[in-house]
């Protein structure tokens, strides 16, 4: 059977050079890079001319990335960081709805702890209005973090209008880019933010590596305490082979980011098109223009998003309904209810992302299993077109 993976936004597959780039980390260059020596002095040069590969992808210098365990952790420890360093400034927070959880519960964590955390709405298409932004920031202010790309539909933000209304009031910015690194031009001096979250296994690299970018000269409270790794603001000794992976992995998006844009956005594309035009009552959620080019978020009406994935399963085809780490869950997408999407339509939706090695036969292959599966389903439905919820 064949198998059709469009869930490039939960995570993907290690890229064969970056695979062979990092082998050698595992056994013959073990060394740990605090080692004096030449075995730890060559793990030292990888782990820095990774760190340089990493700064290169977006506009940065080595010393202002800071590698972490993850995506989730680079969230927290900007999040924290900033909350521990600035409290006696003041104990106010500033997101969006539409925030990946690992901002959503790091925020609320601190709300428990004496903080104040506004969560800002956001318009049909996923934006944050400005205006929505200015409006919220207080004296006691202390962080705005704001996502640059939307896990769930994909929109994009204007992080530099953001991020400008944050340094006129003085007010710290941070942005969630694990989704937009790779999938958008990023640079960090242009854009004007002061931290950035990304994630390795989102642009073909491994899994459990990520990082913090730290704009020069800005100090934050040290997230892992122990050894001086990291300028001895994250302790533990360096993944070294995931790091040399994140390295190859952000040369490699570097290289190919206008073919990997074109190449996903006419996927992309041609899904949309075939899906709105050949099986009725079905819709796209998100903004149509800035958008994540390999994101098609896509609402049937009247059947449950579940079901649909759990067919297209049966016949190999991997997709998500809301994001991956909530679709253990029962609860509503808490995105799409931020864009006002209706309840029933929520429960109708499906997450389809496409990436590097999608082909245009992949997708033929997935509309036609659809169109099959959204016909099947919609008889079964209690709730059908001509009844109405
Ligand atoms: C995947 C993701 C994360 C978490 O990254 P991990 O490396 O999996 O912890 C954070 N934010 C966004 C927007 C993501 O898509």
């Amino acid at each position: 059977m064949r198998q059709v993976y469009l869930d490039y936004s939960a995570t993907t597959p290690v890229k064969d050079e970056v695979l062979q780039e990092m082998l050698p980390y595992f056994t013959e260059q073990f060394g740990n890079p605090s080692s004096l020596y030449t075995l730890g002095l060559t793990a030292k040069e990888a782990l820095e001319k990774a760190r340089g590969q990493v700064a290169a992808l977006i506009g940065a210098s080595p010393d202002e990335i800071y590698f972490t365990g993850c995506g989730s952790e680079a969230d927290n420890w900007a999040v924290f960081g900033t909350a521990d360093k600035l409290k006696e400034k003041g104990n106010h927070i500033i997101t969006t709805k539409i925030e990946h959880h690992a901002m959503l519960h790091a925020c609320a964590f601190l709300e428990k702890n004496g903080f104040e955390v506004t969560y800002l709405d956001v318009q049909a298409d996923g934006s944050v209005r400005p205006e929505a932004l200015e409006a919220a920031i207080t004296d006691k202010t202390i962080l705005i973090s704001i996502m640059m790309v939307n896990n769930e539909v994909g929109t994009i933000a204007p992080i530099r209008e953001l991020a400008a209304i944050a340094k006129k009031h003085g007010i710290l910015f941070h942005t969630d880019a694990v989704q937009a690194l790779g999938n958008v031009a990023i640079d960090v001096k242009d854009l004007g933010v002061d931290m950035m979250s990304m994630s390795a296994h989102k642009i073909y690299g491994p899994k459990g590596i990520g990082a913090l970018y730290i704009r020069k000269g800005l100090r934050i409270t040290n997230h892992m305490h122990g050894g001086g790794q990291e300028k001895g603001r994250r302790a533990g000794t360096e993944n070294l082979a995931g790091i040399v992976g994140f390295g190859k992995a952000a040369q490699l998006a570097s290289q190919q980011l206008e073919t990997h844009i074109s190449h996903c956005s006419e996927l992309r594309d041609y899904l949309i098109e075939r899906v709105t035009a050949e099986i009725p009552d079905t819709y796209v959620n998100g903004s149509l223009e800035k958008r994540h080019p390999g994101n098609a978020n896509l609402t049937f009406r009247y059947i449950e998003g579940e079901s649909i994935l759990l067919m297209l399963d049966f016949k190999g085809i991997s997709v998500s309904t809301g994001s991956a780490c909530s679709s253990k869950s029962l609860e509503p997408s808490h995105v799409l209810t931020a864009l006002g999407v209706p309840v029933e339509m929520v429960h109708g939706t499906v997450r389809f992302t496409v990436g590097d090695f999608t082909t245009k036969e992949d997708i033929d292959y997935t509309v036609e299993a659809l169109k099959e599966i959204v016909t099947k389903l919609r008889a079964l439905s209690p709730v059908n077109s001509e009844k109405g919820w």
